[in-house]
């Protein structure tokens, strides 16, 4: 079987070996030498204040209570179910704006439209890694006066004009679970310039502590373990080869697609990180017949996004996207991952061409 993805893992023998540190000092948590090493690293990577929490949809969570999403948020149906669901969870409304089909990234005039007076914020996602328009969504953020949010689960190393995606916005809230391009087994990370933000979402992922004995706020436990540092800190010096082979078979899709399939756009001024391979087909039928088919040869593929989010069924209002019902309707990812080989993708390419493009 040819999964959709595949985990990428470091020689055991280094994991082990910055492990073995922690056998040493018996110190396996509460932001121990390893998270806050690798909180700093990221820092340094990236130009900005980070940390390290026990996952992405918690990392949303704690930005949206640290800001108060209590009203409306803006958001997209174009995305990961988290997106939603941590909206609902902080006890926020979610009021969905349509995507562009370009980049299957919401649409700012849609952002801007839904703007009403209970609107608290905005919370959108660069999905595939792709870059929102950020340029035009932070003048509406700074013209309303509310904050901006951005769910970048996918967007690790990619840059947009130069600067790391994860510093746009008032904060950016990234994914290191198993499946995205860099990991930490389970992990989050929030990104941000703005230090307030960051004092409280550091106090409210460690139980509300300010000090040993004193607790301003009603924190929860969101922190991270040793373990799961050292598993990011094993994979960084693996990241260039990570998102070099990730490139290269997404350039050979590219090259060999069969008529017929489309792509997302990447705006200019992007260095990509390739972290899925999405393909739009004419219309869900072929989709679904394509989906059976290839899943008969053993290629494993994922409908990466689907359902359209504003038709989740627990929602007590919602807003019709007819865009990104379009697109989730209609779009495969296929297998992607940096050990996946060529003769594996030759396999992929010949199936997809025997089954679709015939
Ligand atoms: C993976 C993902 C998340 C959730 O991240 P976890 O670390 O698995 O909790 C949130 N949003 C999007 C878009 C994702 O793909």
């Amino acid at each position: 079987m040819i999964f959709v993805t595949r985990t990428f893992l470091p020689k055991a023998q280094d994991y082990l070996s910055i492990l073995s540190k922690s056998w040493k000092s018996k110190c396996l948590t509460n932001n121990g030498p390893h998270i806050s090493t690798l909180q700093s690293t990221l820092e340094k990577r990236f130009l900005l204040n980070h940390c390290i929490v026990s996952n992405g949809t918690v990392s949303l969570q704690l930005i949206l209570k640290a800001l108060d999403c209590k009203g409306e948020v803006i958001t997209t149906p174009f995305s990961y179910v988290a997106t939603t669901n941590a909206i609902l969870w902080e006890g926020g409304l979610p009021v969905f704006a349509d995507i562009g089909l370009g980049t299957c990234n919401a649409n700012p005039k849609a952002v801007e439209q839904a703007i009403g007076p209970n609107t608290k914020g905005i919370l959108l996602t660069h999905v595939y890694g792709i870059p929102c328009d950020v340029d035009a969504l932070e003048k509406i953020a700074e013209k309303h006066g509310i904050w901006l949010v951005f769910d970048a689960a996918h967007a690790f190393d990619v840059k947009y004009k130069g600067k790391s995606l994860f510093s746009y916005g008032t904060a950016a809230s990234a994914s290191y679970h198993a499946t995205k391009i860099f990991h930490t087994v389970e992990g989050g990370g929030i990104y941000s310039k703005d230090e307030t933000l960051m004092k409280s979402v550091r106090q409210l992922m460690n139980f509300g502590h300010t000090s040993p004995e004193s607790f301003d706020v009603p924190g929860i436990n969101a922190k991270n373990s040793e373990f799961h540092a050292a598993m990011g800190l094993s994979i960084l010096p693996h990241m260039e080869h990570i998102i070099a082979r990730r490139k290269a078979i997404s350039e050979r899709y590219d090259a060999q697609l069969p008529n017929g399939l489309s792509r997302p756009l990447i705006p200019d001024e992007t260095e990509y990180n390739y972290a899925y391979y999405p393909v739009f087909f004419p219309d869900e039928k072929s989709l679904l017949d394509t989906k059976a088919a290839l899943e008969k040869e053993g290629i494993g593929t994922r409908r990466y996004f689907y359902p359209s989010l504003n038709t989740l069924p627990y929602l007590t209002s919602t807003q019709p996207c007819p865009v990104a019902e379009d697109i989730a309707s209609r779009v495969l990812c296929l297998p992607l991952y940096p050990d996946l080989s060529d003769e594996e993708q030759t396999f992929i390419l010949h199936h997809l061409h025997r089954i679709f493009g015939a």
